[in-house]
């Protein structure tokens, strides 16, 4: 089979077709110049701009209707973009994730602000995502504390104290059992979950009426 090929109006060469740019409605549907001519002649500095100019000129002319396209285009292939992004990721993961570190180091706010948001729009999945990886690394998760401990002392009282302070602090069901057994005979598996939420309220109570009477 032979290949189609043409020969470059501006440096003469004969090269095969696919070295040309398309265009609709000339005669063979490509360039009369080939690529690497137009890529030259687009460094020349005048028709840099020039060009510059011109696709600014499209994009405001075209803005919605671009938008559109490329919304139906991300619409119709999302699973075919997904694969894209994800290979792209993992074959470029390294420099991400500096420029990331780079960009989260230099906006810490927007980048927290960031953070939180995609939490909350993405809560229970959160919170079953990190349930499922606890639950998967279980063993070496223990390890990895059980070390961690032993070589930060210090840090890890301050962190127990500091868990307790918000166990405390936010009413957690643990703590909320821990007030109803004290001085009881009730265990704390025999406290129904609907005990704990009313007795949550009082203390919530409680604490807003202390805090405004001082
Ligand atoms: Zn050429």
């Amino acid at each position: 089979m032979q290949i189609a090929s043409k020969a470059c109006t501006k440096c003469g060469a004969e090269k095969e077709l696919t070295f040309f740019d398309k265009k609709k409605g000339s005669s063979d549907g490509r360039r009369s110049r080939c690529k690497t001519c137009r890529a030259i002649l687009r460094q020349v500095p005048g028709n840099k701009k020039r060009m510059q100019k011109w696709k600014k000129r499209y994009y405001e002319k075209h803005k919605i209707g671009l938008a559109e396209v490329s919304k139906t285009y991300r619409c119709a292939n999302k699973e075919k973009l997904a694969e894209k992004a994800k290979m792209y990721y993992s074959a470029n993961k390294e420099a991400i994730c500096k420029n990331v570190a780079k960009w989260k180091k230099e906006n810490p706010k927007k980048a927290s602000a960031a953070t939180r948001r995609y939490r909350h729009a993405h809560l229970e999945l959160e919170r079953k995502r990190s349930r499922d990886y606890a639950k998967e690394h279980r063993i070496e998760y223990a390890m990895r504390l059980r070390e961690w401990r032993k070589s930060n002392p210090v840090k890890y009282k301050n962190s127990n104290l500091k868990n307790n302070d918000r166990r405390t602090k936010m009413l957690y069901d643990g703590y909320v059992k821990g007030v109803l057994c004290c001085d009881s005979i009730l265990e704390p598996s025999d406290i129904p979950v609907e005990l704990i939420v009313v007795k949550r309220e009082q203390m919530r109570l409680h604490r807003e009426l202390k805090k405004q009477a001082s």
